[in-house]
């Protein structure tokens, strides 16, 4: 009996300790164009299990070095992507871009810093300014508390290089082109094409099989945002969590954004309170009740929606 006990409890403790470590195991990077790669993590929200990673890094082998985009949660997930770029490719990372201030997609550049000290890092200058502001560090806390610890040791690496609407910076043969947002998931998105490869990486102004917080956000703002990213007319479209895809797959998010907003307007033209709304509009919403955090958000996604919609009224 004693030695099970202590057999358990050193079981737990070796569990404990393989936990604290705070390695992330390996996630497959899928080759989604000539020169892109796609590390689709676990569609969820960031927890003890997944250690918080859970979002789309990307990387862009270029000619003369890599080109990374949002290396995760935390300086653990940005080493994993950085072990599966080293599968690909010896070439040193030398940009890496942040989509927006959820601490969940550039954590990670702490890891990107402390391999490639001379790798410059980019993003809306609103993310800079947030970032400094308080977001960062309320982000490495809010990282540790969700996962109990497994993102500890991360230090934010906050984006010196501000980015402009429509900028293209070319390197190694590849251009980036990016798409500046006032307001959309946040007021600091960025979406970034890689003009050679026909992709763009849309960060969380679209999502796929995951409805997530708009706190932050404007339904108005994020469809505007989706309008953009779909008249690119790209090949593949990554979204900040969830499967890629061509247009039809992957720009479905845009769909329930602008059927939402249309819907809880006419539902308050009709005087009709939030937890009225709820049960007239739900039916229509059926291809989307199974996305991961729907039950979740639907309820303040109708109330935010009807703030948005009763103050765009007074404009
Ligand atoms: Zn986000």
């Amino acid at each position: 009996m004693k030695s099970s006990t202590s057999l358990l409890i050193s079981l737990l403790c070796l569990s404990f300790n393989v936990f604290a470590s705070g390695d992330i195991p390996d996630y497959k990077a899928e080759k989604i164009s000539p020169h892109t790669w796609v590390i689709h993590g676990p569609v969820a929200l960031p927890n003890v299990e997944n250690r918080g990673f859970m979002n789309n890094p990307s990387f862009t082998i270029t000619d003369t070095g890599v080109v990374v985009i949002d290396p995760g949660s935390s300086v653990q997930a940005g080493e994993m992507v950085l072990r599966q770029i080293k599968k690909q490719t010896d070439k040193p990372v030398t940009h890496v871009f942040s989509t927006h201030i959820h601490g969940d997609h550039w954590l990670g550049n702490h890891a990107m810093k402390n391999a490639y000290p001379n790798a410059k890092f980019y993003a809306h200058p609103e993310m800079i300014k947030q970032a400094h502001a308080g977001e960062a560090e309320a982000w490495i806390s809010m990282m540790d508390q969700l996962t109990e610890g497994a993102t500890r040791g991360t230090k934010a690496v906050i984006p010196a290089q501000a980015l402009s609407n429509g900028q293209e910076l070319k390197t190694g043969g590849i251009t980036f082109r990016t798409y500046l947002s006032d307001h959309a998931h946040t007021k600091t998105d960025a979406m970034i094409e890689v003009v050679e490869d026909s992709v763009i990486i849309l960060g969380d102004n679209v999502l796929s099989q995951r409805i997530g917080r708009m706190d932050d956000g404007s339904f108005r703002g994020s469809a505007k945002a989706c309008e953009i990213a779909r008249a690119t007319g790209v090949k593949t479209y990554v979204p900040g969590h969830g499967p890629s895809g061509d247009a039809n797959t992957a720009l479905t998010f845009c769909d329930y954004l602008s059927l939402l907003y249309e819907q809880v307007g006419l539902q308050v033209e009709e005087g009709l309170s939030d937890f009225e709304i709820k049960p007239v509009i739900l039916p229509k919403f059926k291809a989307f009740e199974k996305w991961s955090g729907f039950d979740l958000e639907f309820g303040k996604h109708i109330s935010l929606a009807m703030l948005e919609y009763e103050t765009a009224s007074f404009e």
